[in-house]
């Protein structure tokens, strides 16, 4: 056979190839449309490589982005990616303290940056010293006013050539960065290649994960600045779908408007971008006229988010488990062989779990002693997980081992995984409860809690007990403000959960707090309510 390197410059290659008209539409920051093509977008991220190499940026380097999803973007990821040149994707969610470890940390280069973001990173320049040029996503009349030193986008484009060389390089070559959080220590790299990258591509493009074609128009809410997007950046190319990219703009109604004006048939979020828009749904009597799936990860999804978007939207959802150490999809929930045939109330027990493996990714659950567990879909182990896009170490963190004697990382989650193969979270295990020994599933009892009619979101931690060690508390955020009461929520949990398990608290909040990745951020909400009490 020929020696093909997979690498992603292919991807992209592709795409401009054979579905070069496909179109790239964008909600911007000032809110207007902008719609490009993949020809285009193609065109001028090589004419960025060019541009890049101009500025000395070498196989390696790190090129790192703070922006949201735009044409933009994407350009900047396949003209860095192409010249073998690492694409580190900042968050502009995380503090500036922990976006100035990162950066440092990653020793980038150049930063590539929505406009919005600049005075950020410039008042805090010296404590990132290897960065030696901002690059502003935009050009010089949008930005107007001071430029503090930094250079526009289709400035640096303007003189270059749209021909230039890509790949060439082994298919193990880094591609792109992304560090994790850092709920619990420092943020840690998680570094791709190109050959992890692509094989996550192909596996979540088949019909089993996000069943991707060119007929598909896809909303990618997830961001590119986290765990790739989900793989969409390469996944939606690689397929010839047409993309929609929301900006910033994530409420309801906006979400709403692109669903609807360019005919979005599936998108990808975590659990609180779908909440939003449910509400504006419910709050408006609008319908969704063209969407038909959406993958929905990164946290649990409750079992009532599943029921409205299939029973009053005619919306299938797709659950999906992943992290950023597993480029990021690992498993999702998409019902096999026979089970496709039950009853969808019957379906209902598989789809509320996170999923099931597809082909180069392989799990197994185990003791602290690190002896597999069953499959029985009730015995709780660590998760841990092996395949070709699953991280081995972290970037930058010397020669420490992370994996077992059989080569599995270890997720840090708490889950079942029953005789089907479907896995279940029931907690991280930083989050874990345990009551009188045994655990409690913080996550099951959210996921009860939430499908309240007056539960806009809930969340569940464990406080300490003189007598069990520690007791779960719940924490809800109403629809609307002071309708709901502590018994109403525990006579809706009774019979949901085990008797044990009932809270023995409920704490009702005008907020829940979410981290950087829009997920509930259990270590200041801990520490919010520890405050509180006596
Ligand atoms: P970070 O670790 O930076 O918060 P990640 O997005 O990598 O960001 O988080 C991965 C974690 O999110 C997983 O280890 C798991 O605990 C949680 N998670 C992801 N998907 C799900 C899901 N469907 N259900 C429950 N937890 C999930």
């Amino acid at each position: 056979m020929q020696n093909w390197p997979l690498t992603l410059d292919k991807i992209l290659d592709h795409a401009s190839n054979w579905h070069g008209d496909a179109e790239i539409v964008a909600r911007k920051t000032d809110r207007s449309i902008e719609r490009t093509n993949y020809r285009s977008v193609h065109r001028r991220a090589k004419m960025l490589s060019n541009a890049l190499r101009e500025m000395g940026v070498r196989q390696g380097d790190r090129v790192a982005t703070l922006a949201w999803n735009t044409p933009l973007h994407l350009e900047t990821w396949f003209g860095t990616m192409g010249i073998g040149a690492i694409c580190h994707t900042l968050n502009p969610r995380h503090s500036i303290d922990q976006l100035s470890y990162i950066i440092d940390h990653a020793g980038d280069k150049i930063i590539f940056v929505d406009p919005q973001f600049l005075p950020i990173l410039d008042a805090n320049r010296e404590r990132f010293p290897s960065v030696e040029k901002l690059v502003l996503m935009c050009n010089s009349a949008e930005i107007g006013g001071d430029m503090r030193g930094a250079i526009c986008f289709e400035d640096i484009l303007a003189h270059q050539a749209d021909d230039c060389v890509w790949g060439g390089f082994d298919e193990n070559t880094a591609s792109s960065l992304c560090y994790t959080s850092g709920t619990s220590g420092k943020p840690k790299g998680v570094l791709y290649s190109h050959r992890s990258n692509f094989l996550h591509s192909l596996v979540t493009m088949s019909p089993d994960v996000m069943n991707l074609s060119s007929r598909d128009v896809v909303l990618p809410i997830v961001p590119m600045f986290h765990a790739n997007a989900w793989g969409l950046a390469f996944s939606c190319p690689a397929v010839g779908a047409k993309i929609v990219m929301p900006g910033p703009h994530l409420d309801g109604a906006s979400v709403y408007e692109l669903l609807e004006a360019e005919g979005v048939t599936f998108s990808a979020a975590v659990p609180t971008v779908w909440q939003m828009l449910l509400s504006h749904l419910q709050e408006s009597g609008k319908k969704l006229s063209t969407l038909k799936r959406v993958v929905i990860g990164g946290a649990a999804v409750p079992d009532a988010m599943i029921r409205t978007f299939q029973d009053e939207y005619g919306v299938d959802v797709m659950h999906a488990w992943g992290m950023t150490e597993v480029s990021p999809l690992g498993t999702l929930s998409s019902p096999k062989g026979q089970l496709g045939e039950m009853s969808s109330e019957q379906q209902m027990r598989y789809k509320v779990k996170q999923g099931r493996a597809p082909v180069c990714f392989d799990m197994k659950i185990v003791d602290d002693t690190g002896k597999r567990l069953p499959h029985d879909g009730t015995t709780c182990g660590r998760l841990m997980v092996k395949g070709p896009y699953v991280a081995s170490d972290y970037f930058g963190a010397g020669q420490e081992d992370l994996l077992d004697g059989e080569g599995f990382f270890d997720t840090g989650d708490i889950a079942t995984i029953d005789a089907d193969g479907f896995m279940q979270i029931t907690d991280r295990a930083k989050d874990v409860i345990k009551s009188g020994g045994e655990w409690i599933s913080s996550v099951e009892i959210e996921n009860v809690a939430a499908g309240h009619p007056k539960a806009a979101s809930a969340a569940v931690i464990g406080v300490p007990h003189p007598k069990w060690n520690e007791r779960p508390i719940l924490i809800v955020k109403l629809k609307s403000a002071g309708a709901g009461t502590k018994e109403e929520f525990l006579q809706f949990l009774q019979g949901r959960v085990p008797k044990w398990w009932l809270p023995d608290d409920v704490i009702f909040v005008e907020d829940i707090p979410l981290g950087s990745t829009g997920k509930i951020d259990k270590n200041l909400l801990r520490e919010q309510i520890l405050s509180r009490r006596p």
